[in-house]
């Protein structure tokens, strides 16, 4: 990328983040313990096996018809393993479709749900029945352009690279016509973030649903825009790192815009239900029961349980930062959760 930038000049941040994550992701597992952060179904069971039953209560309302589980970015496959478990119990067996890039989280998913297909994007899932759609900390990985506001109007922000060293910097041209009229006057050096990719991603997600029915649940960290405000992040061994240090070594990523992703769905036709906060959400679907009953079934682990249930759900962790949204095919029952 240093090459790329020597040679060809500054680059779009949207550009410098995909080629950094597209390193990032192909080359290693990032979660758990070990590695640079941990997400919610790595924390616990209960994370995926009330996403499953979630899906499993949308499929026998909508008559149990013959329906595909698609999943976005699935990691370590964790949380498909433990929502196809709890979807069995109800009778539910999909096929299993995963949208993902990196070979060595493919390589780690397939130990967990040996079965599954892969594909790099929608176009490779089969339009043959309705789909069940999961995305757990997906969006947040998708590059973000950033727009700032300068004494010349608004900016790109650019990367321009010095030796090895990457900057931001920015960009020449006006971006004024295209910031919300109630934004233009914010103050010096306000930034505005939009993600094309998760658009595209989610107009043809919309599409899809549109055309062969069936229900998505969206989870990740995020807000209510468009809003004022740098939420890119860079996080290596659980810690905050400066993201325009060694490119492709951390985790980049950025908040989530739902009131993006609630309009984009709309445009197509979809039903959008929520956002809520993951804590509602989790508990709303039983969360305290399952925790009990895992707590009754293995008394040595009832501390340890009782710790991950907080860290999904509480306030100050990710029960409040973290949004829930669904997305519904018209004539499709109305999900649980988001009362
Ligand atoms: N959902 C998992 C993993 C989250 S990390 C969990 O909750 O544990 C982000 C995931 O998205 C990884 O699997 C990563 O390889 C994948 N990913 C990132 N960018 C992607 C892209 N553009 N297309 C497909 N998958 C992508």
């Amino acid at each position: 990328m240093a090459r790329a930038i020597t040679l060809a000049g500054p680059i779009p941040l949207s550009q410098y983040m995909g080629a950094a994550n597209a390193h990032y992701y192909a080359t290693r597992d990032p979660l758990g313990e070990r590695g640079d952060f941990t997400t919610a179904p790595e924390i616990s069971q209960m994370f995926g096996e009330l996403i499953g039953l979630w899906l499993a209560d949308m499929w026998d309302r909508a008559g149990r018809p013959a329906a595909r589980y698609v999943e976005f970015g699935p990691g370590r496959g964790t949380l498909a393993a433990d929502a196809l478990r709890a979807m069995a119990k109800a009778g539910l067996e999909p096929p299993v479709n995963f949208v993902e890039t990196s070979p060595v989280l493919r390589a780690s998913q397939a130990e967990r749900v040996p079965h599954a297909e892969w594909s790099l994007d929608l176009i490779g899932v089969e339009e043959d029945m309705p789909l069940l759609v999961v995305a757990n900390e997906f969006f947040d990985a998708l590059p973000i352009r950033q727009l700032v506001k300068t004494d010349m109007g608004w900016r790109e922000r650019l990367v321009a690279c010095q030796d090895t060293l990457f900057l931001p910097i920015v960009g020449d041209r006006g971006f004024d016509q295209i910031i919300p009229q109630h934004l233009r006057d914010a103050e010096f050096g306000s930034i505005l973030e939009t993600s094309p990719p998760t658009v595209a991603i989610l107009r043809a997600l919309a599409k899809r649903l549109l055309e062969q029915g069936g229900a998505a649940l969206i989870i990740d960290y995020g807000y209510e825009g468009p809003a004022i405000g740098d939420t890119l992040q860079a996080v290596r061994g659980h810690e905050y790192v400066n993201p325009f240090d060694q490119p492709g070594e951390a985790d980049l990523t950025a908040h989530v815009d739902f009131a993006t992703l609630k309009e984009a769905a709309e445009v197509e036709g979809l039903v959008v239900h929520g956002p809520v906060t993951q804590g509602a959400f989790l508990k709303a679907l039983g969360i305290d029961a399952r925790a009990d009953s895992l707590s009754r079934a293995h008394p040595d682990r009832a501390p340890s349980i009782a710790l991950d249930r907080e860290r999904l759900v509480d306030d100050e962790q990710m029960g409040e930062l973290f949004k829930v949204i669904a997305l519904t095919a018209p004539g499709w029952p109305a999900p649980e959760g988001f009362r």
